[in-house]
């Protein structure tokens, strides 16, 4: 099985552990077009985790809720080792494991493809939260024999790489992530109770249930908010995204993102 991993939270994860280290300013020579023999050869048998903005836009892309995408196309493996949720794409039950959303002429999805299919062959894992410093991304590069794209076409950066493929322009959003799953609060291997794991589910991953929990509960009567950001939650995904990571530091970490109205009504249920 090949990899196309983003492990945003715990130790470097095993698939990473033999890959060549990028640095920054350091060049790759690769390329990827329907011309190779390889072509979608990437697309089965591939450990794929997505991101909230992944689930977010493959949900619109294919004209579903959230919550039936991830009902339809997502597992949830749950270990010890995994301090948060996390969401991985679905592959077919067939003889090569293919992803649901290749087709002949490559990704079906491809405005919508997930972060680590865009990183490809590259892939990030962040350190454990340590106190005072901010964790460095580590980039690392796959060499797997069944990808031909190698040594051809032209050199790339990390940083051209990401900018090539979309990933600068969403980073933003991915970057309010990151700050959740590499919160201080997980210093010393802290863990959250089921309770606000899942709470980190629905606002991170469901974003069409966080928006219910945001509209159709007291959420609104709880919390210092000025009506043009309401407005814009209604039916902007992206800043709704923004906000329900916000929410989080303040929910999970009691970090001071969010202001409580002085005449609160008694808090009402979780997302
Ligand atoms: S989402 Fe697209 S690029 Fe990613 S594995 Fe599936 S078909 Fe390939
Ligand atoms: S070059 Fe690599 S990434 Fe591109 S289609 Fe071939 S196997 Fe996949």
């Amino acid at each position: 099985m090949s990899s196309k991993i983003a492990n945003p939270v715990s130790e470097l994860p095993y698939p990473l552990r033999d890959k060549r280290t990028l640095e920054a300013g350091q060049q790759f020579r690769f390329a990827c077009h329907p011309g190779l023999d390889c072509f979608t050869d990437c697309c089965a048998n591939v450990n794929i985790l997505l991101t909230p903005l992944d689930v977010l836009q493959l949900s619109r892309r294919l004209g579903l809720e959230t919550g039936d995408f991830l009902r339809r196309h997502t597992l949830t493996p749950f270990t010890k080792e995994l301090q948060l949720p996390v969401v991985v794409l679905k592959m077919n039950d067939d003889e090569k494991k293919t992803c649901p959303f290749v087709g002949d002429q490559g990704c079906t999805v491809y405005q919508a493809r997930p972060w680590s299919c865009r990183m490809y062959p590259l892939a990030m894992a962040l350190p454990p939260a340590r106190a005072g410093q901010e964790p460095e991304p580590m980039y690392f590069l796959f060499e797997d024999d069944f990808c031909h794209g190698h040594g051809q076409g032209q050199d790339w950066t990390v940083e051209s790489w990401q900018a090539n493929q979309g990933l600068a322009e969403r980073d933003h959003l991915e970057e309010g992530f990151r700050r959740v799953v590499t919160h201080p609060w997980f210093i010393g291997g802290r863990q959250l109770d089921i309770r606000r794991m899942d709470m980190f589910y629905t606002a991170c991953y469901d974003l069409d249930a966080f928006r219910r929990f945001v509209f159709d509960t007291t959420f609104l009567k709880r919390f210092e908010m000025e009506d043009e950001l309401i407005e814009k939650l209604r039916s902007d995904d992206e800043e709704l995204l923004q906000f329900a990571f916000r929410w989080l530091r303040f929910a999970l970490f009691a970090e001071p993102t969010m202001q409580v109205r002085p005449d609160a009504p008694a808090s009402g249920r979780n997302p």
